[in-house]
């Protein structure tokens, strides 16, 4: 990898890991859920990098693409709390997520699982090695603590400005996969759960243009943030008219309602295993 492209993604992913360690202390009962988006994203500007996504705060049942609109949302003790984060510099992107729980300490051992799932992931990960082993790895890990991976969602590989590059990591011993190489990026992203692992869909609250969208909108929002993620509070003043056409991320929800738990880190792949930068 080019010095100055790997510079920069040691960067993102230092500012990712700095913001998200913040953060975690900042989350109380009685505190709005946008309270802390907003000081994710700005923080993340003051610290010279650029949000790749909005921030992602997903409680109990929802896995992932929850961003908050307003300030009516706010923490409960008990919620299972999952913050996502996505720092990019020049396009060069690190996405990191964590879950904890607001003042309560009931779910640890689903939260411990995640972790060491994504740890042994990581462990695994080298030039060759196929993705669906890393798969295995996270499935038997999860498994093993009496818990269910959510075969629905998978790590992803990262690319100059596109946050699915096209290469996934299952979090389950899928029949196909694919061997990784030295240089890729990939999000490696276990979620557990205690129920089966299905996800359905709840509403929209992040989109992203596609080639083919050119609302009037079209034009601000492609200078802003080209391809990657927004979400309307980014735009004030957008009405949903205006949005009409443009790839909705809906919220991704556990099926039987059950609480997930999920663990995210970048990792640039070595021949030798792989550099974490989001640690
Ligand atoms: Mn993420
Ligand atoms: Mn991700």
């Amino acid at each position: 990898m080019n010095h100055t492209i790997h510079e920069y993604y040691m960067e993102a992913g230092k500012i990712a890991a700095k913001v998200r360690e913040e953060s975690i202390g900042k989350i109380k009962e009685g505190i709005p859920l946008l309270d802390i988006a907003q000081y994710v994203e700005n923080r993340i500007e003051d610290l010279g990098g650029m949000p790749a996504f909005p921030c992602n705060i997903s409680i109990n049942e929802v896995a992932s693409h929850y961003t908050p609109q307003d300030n009516v949302p706010c923490f409960k003790t008990g919620d299972v709390v999952k913050l996502d984060i996505g720092v990019h510099i020049e396009g060069y992107i690190a996405d990191t997520a964590t879950t904890l729980e607001v003042g309560t300490n009931n779910h640890r051992k689903l939260i411990r699982t995640c972790e060491e799932a994504l740890e042994k992931a990581i462990a695994s990960v080298r030039d060759g090695v196929q993705t669906n082993t890393i798969g295995m790895i996270i499935e038997e890990t999860i498994k093993k603590n009496g818990f269910n991976p959510i075969k629905d969602l998978t790590g992803h590989s990262l690319e100059r400005y596109r946050l699915h590059a096209g290469s996934t990591i299952p979090n389950y011993k899928s029949f196909f996969g694919n061997k990784i190489k030295k240089d890729m990026v990939f999000a490696i992203e276990p979620f557990a759960t205690y129920g089966r692992g299905k996800i359905k869909d709840g509403r929209p609250y992040i989109f992203a243009i596609n080639d083919g969208f050119k609302g009037e909108i079209a034009q601000e929002i492609r200078e802003r943030f080209g391809p990657l993620p927004f979400t309307p509070r980014w735009i004030p003043g957008i009405t949903g008219k205006e949005l009409k056409g443009v790839r909705e991320y809906f919220e991704l929800i556990e099926e039987s309602g059950n609480i997930v738990a999920q663990s995210e880190h970048t990792v640039i792949v070595q021949e030798e295993g792989c550099e974490v930068i989001t640690k």
